[in-house]
């Protein structure tokens, strides 16, 4: 998996292309990611008590994976990661643009 939660993407397919927001969540064996503030939809709740009145919440639908490219943290570009292997044997992302290592691989 090259994406990872906590990582930036941008959009670059689909209804919300251009977008960029924070992975909030990766959905595992589905190929589909939860981005912040990426692919809205509403939702409209009921009223379960006096207090909570319902009403519509916009909550974060997933999109998919081959829709979004990492934005790399470091020099800001959208970006490809490759594996980087360190000395003392730990796997890396790094990224392709600028060479920064991202985040451990696993
Ligand atoms: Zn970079």
């Amino acid at each position: 998996m090259k994406i990872k939660k906590n990582d930036t993407v941008r959009v670059v397919s689909g209804n919300n292309r251009g977008m960029e927001g924070k992975v909030l969540k990766v959905l595992p064996g589905t190929g589909r990611i939860i981005v912040e503030k990426v692919n809205l939809i509403k939702r409209h709740t009921r009223q379960t008590s006096q207090s909570d009145k319902g009403g519509i919440i916009e909550k974060e639908a997933p999109v998919s994976i081959s829709n979004v490219v990492l934005v790399c943290p470091k020099c800001g570009k959208t970006t490809k990661t490759g594996i980087a292997k360190l000395a003392d044997g730990r796997k890396v992302r790094r990224c392709k643009k600028c060479n920064e290592t991202l985040s451990d691989e696993t």
